[in-house]
C-alpha cells in the first residue's frame, strides 16, 4: 500500500506511526543494513541488535533528558503488567501507597495494587465522570507512603495533569502511556515513569520503564524473576529475549523525533493541533467537550453531540471519508480523536472540515 491509500487513523492505540519510519522498516524488513537477515530473525545477542538497543536507549535519554541515576528498561506485558510490577517492587517499607484516580487506567492500576498493600485513593474525579484532574497538595499524601501513583494522560476520558503533584520525598510514579514524547517532562520529578509503546512510540509489545536507581532492589525474595525490575536493570533489558522488533521500531521513532527537532518541536505542533480542534469544538453549537478546559489532553480529544444516535452516525460517516476510529471508548461512547505525534496537522484539518460538514447537515 502506498502512502496515498492511507487513512487518517484516530485510534487511541495501537495508533498511527510516522510513515517515514514504517517505509524504512519495510525497506529493511528482509535485510537489515546488509546483514542478510531481518531484525526479527537476528539474535538479540548479536552486535547488530546490541547497537539497535543501545542507540534506542541513548536517543530516548537525550530526547527526554533522562538523568544518569535512572535506568531505562524495555520490557513486555504492556502498561498493565506495570500495574502489578510497581506495587511488587516499590511497596518496600510501610507497604502503603497513594493513588489518584482520574480515569479507567488509573482505577485499574489502583485495583491491582490493592492485592499487594494498603492502597489509599487520595483523590478521584470519578464522581464527575472523570471530567477534570483533582488538585492535590503535599499534605494530602500519606506521610509514610512508599509511593504515589498518577496517570498523567487519561486516554479514555481525554484529560491530563496540568501540573506535577508535589509529593515531597515520596517517589512519584506515573503512567505516561498515552503522552510520552508528546511534550517535555522533567524526569527528575519522578521515581518511576512507564509507558506502553503502542500509543506514541511503536508497535504493541514494548513497554518503557524509567526508574530511579535508589528504587531498585526491594522486591520480595519470592518475586517472579521477570517481575523484578532489578533483573532487567542488571542485564540492560537483556535478561531474556526482549521484544526486538518493537525496540527497533521504537528506536526509529526516536530518531524521527530527533530529526524533527526534538520534543520541544513536537510539543509545539501538538499544542497547535489540539488548540485548533478544541477551538473548533468550543465554537460549534453541535459538539461539546466535557473535559475542564485547563485539564484537556493534547493527545486524546473527547467530544459528544449529546445524541447517541448522532454520535454513531458521525463515526460511521467519518470513516467513509477516510477518518477512522473516531468512536469513543466502549465504556463511555461519544467520539474521541486521538491525535498522537504521528497525526499530521492535515489530519486534524480534515477532521475539522468533516465536522463542519456534518454539523451543517445535522442541525
Ligand atoms: C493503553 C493504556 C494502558 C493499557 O496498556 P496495555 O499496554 O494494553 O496494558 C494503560 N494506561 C494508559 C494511560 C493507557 O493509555
Amino acid at each position: 500500500m502506498n502512502s496515498a491509500e492511507r487513512v487518517y487513523n484516530f485510534s487511541a492505540g495501537p495508533s498511527m506511526l510516522p510513515l517515514e519510519v514504517m517505509e524504512l522498516a519495510a525497506k529493511q524488513l528482509t535485510n537489515y543494513n546488509n546483514c542478510g537477515m531481518s531484525v526479527m530473525e537476528m539474535s538479540h545477542r548479536s552486535k547488530e541488535f546490541g547497537e539497535i538497543l543501545h542507540t534506542a536507549e541513548k536517543n530516548l535519554r537525550d530526547l527526554m533528558n533522562i538523568p544518569d541515576n535512572y535506568k531505562v528498561l524495555f520490557l513486555q506485558g504492556g502498561a498493565t503488567l506495570q500495574f502489578s510490577m510497581i506495587p511488587i517492587n516499590l511497596l518496600r517499607g510501610s507497604k502503603k501507597a497513594d493513588y489518584i484516580v482520574t480515569g479507567h487506567w488509573a482505577k485499574k492500576a489502583a485495583q491491582e495494587a490493592k492485592k499487594f498493600g494498603q492502597i489509599k485513593i487520595v483523590a478521584s474525579s470519578e464522581e464527575s465522570n472523570f471530567t477534570y484532574i483533582p488538585e492535590v497538595k503535599k499534605e494530602d499524601f500519606t506521610k509514610d507512603a512508599d509511593y504515589v501513583h498518577i496517570t498523567m494522560n487519561n486516554t479514555i476520558y481525554g484529560s491530563k495533569y496540568p501540573y506535577i503533584p508535589d509529593t515531597g520525598d515520596i517517589p512519584l510514579v506515573a503512567d505516561l502511556s498515552s503522552c510520552i514524547l508528546s511534550e517535555e517532562v522533567d524526569v527528575s520529578k519522578f521515581g518511576l515513569i512507564y509507558a506502553g509503546a503502542q500509543k506514541n512510540v511503536g508497535p504493541a509489545g514494548v513497554v518503557i520503564v524509567i526508574i530511579r536507581e535508589d528504587l531498585l532492589g526491594f522486591a520480595p525474595e519470592n518475586t517472579p524473576i521477570y517481575l523484578n525490575y532489578s533483573t532487567h536493570a542488571e542485564n540492560d533489558s537483556m535478561y531474556n529475549t526482549p521484544p526486538t522488533f518493537g525496540i527497533y521500531i521504537a528506536g526509529e521513532v526516536f530518531k524521527n523525533i530527533i530529526r524533527l527537532g526534538g520534543i520541544s518541536a513536537i510539543e509545539k505542533i501538538n499544542k497547535e493541533k489540539a488548540k485548533k480542534l478544541y477551538g473548533y469544538i468550543d465554537g460549534s453549537s453541535l459538539y461539546k467537550c466535557p473535559v475542564a478546559v485547563k485539564d484537556r489532553s493534547l493527545m486524546n480529544v473527547v467530544f459528544v453531540t449529546g445524541n447517541e444516535a448522532l454520535d454513531k452516525k458521525f463515526t460511521q460517516e467519518a470513516k467513509a471519508e477516510g477518518l477512522h476510529n473516531l468512536g469513543g471508548h466502549r465504556s463511555i461512547g461519544g467520539m474521541r480523536a486521538s491525535i498522537y505525534n504521528a497525526m499530521p496537522m492535515a489530519g486534524v484539518d480534515a477532521l475539522i472540515d468533516f465536522m463542519k460538514k456534518f454539523e451543517a447537515a445535522n442541525s
